[in-house]
């Protein structure tokens, strides 16, 4: 099929003013939820090579509008419904969903599924994290530092949200400013504003340029809704080097001893 003349152009020729090429680049997105659906969509929209998502969840009634999903597509695995619609509108992007529970120590998941998500990193540039609990982004950090991958995570609260950056002397786990509970409800508004400050981190990080460890965001503070910085933090065992060397069978293990 064509590409549809316009939008592609239009983004290319922003891309080229501002410097920033992704065409050979792919990204990896966990969680396609309130937040993670959104910044799918949102990167749909630039010429990445690929943008795998990676989620265990079906669509269902209380999906449809609030998250990026359609009445018709309630009952169908979310990667499925938002890789085929999301290649449909933006056919000059390759769109993959992998129904895939990422390997957490707690889960029933098998060591074949870690296996197979660290492969997907390993593939990936970039990796992004919106899963709603952490133990999943545990082990997407751990195997983003094992593979020397960019690294973000998006969180959202009810009124706050959140996109940090993994790099030199700051680790978005270990460098938890605040912890938000989930309640599966939050400012719609909110959501679409990280979900597009994390996709614009991942073009600058698949860059080379510079990006703040830490952005909050909090839009029922509008004169100060906008909160970045770089900070550092001391890290943690997950973003050490010694996982560098770890074998994907010792990641299990190394998981339980570090995070729980
Ligand atoms: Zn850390």
């Amino acid at each position: 099929m064509e590409p549809p003349k316009g939008f592609p152009e239009r983004t290319s020729n922003y891309l080229k003013d501002v410097g920033i090429d992704v065409s050979d680049k792919t990204v990896l997105i966990g969680g396609i939820g309130t937040l993670g659906s959104r910044i799918a969509r949102d990167l749909a929209r630039f010429n990445f090579k690929k943008i795998v998502l990676v989620d265990f969840d079906y669509v269902g009634p209380e999906n449809v509008g609030y998250q990026c999903y359609h009445s018709e597509e309630v009952g169908r695995p979310k990667v499925e419904a938002l890789a085929e619609r999301l290649n449909k509108y933006h056919p000059w992007t390759h769109l993959e969903g992998v129904y895939m529970e990422v390997f957490t120590p707690s889960g029933l998941v098998s060591l074949s599924s870690l296996k197979e998500f660290a492969r997907l990193v390993e593939k990936s540039d970039a990796v992004v994290t919106a899963f709603d609990t952490l133990p999943p982004r545990a082990t997407a950090l751990l195997l983003s530092v094992k593979f020397d991958k960019k690294y973000i995570d998006a969180g959202l609260g009810v009124t706050r949200g959140y996109v940090k950056y993994l790099k030199e002397g700051y680790c978005p786990i270990c460098g938890k400013v605040w912890e938000e509970k989930v309640r599966y409800y939050t400012n719609p508004n909110l959501a679409e504003a990280v979900a597009a400050l994390a996709s614009q981190a991942v073009l600058h990080a698949l860059s080379g340029r510079s990006w703040p460890s830490e952005i909050s965001l909090n839009l029922e503070e509008p004169y100060r809704a906008f909160l970045a910085s770089d900070v550092r933090n001391e890290g943690c065992p997950l973003c050490s080097g010694e996982v560098k060397k770890l074998r994907i069978e010792d990641v299990p293990e190394y998981l339980i001893k570090n995070i729980y």
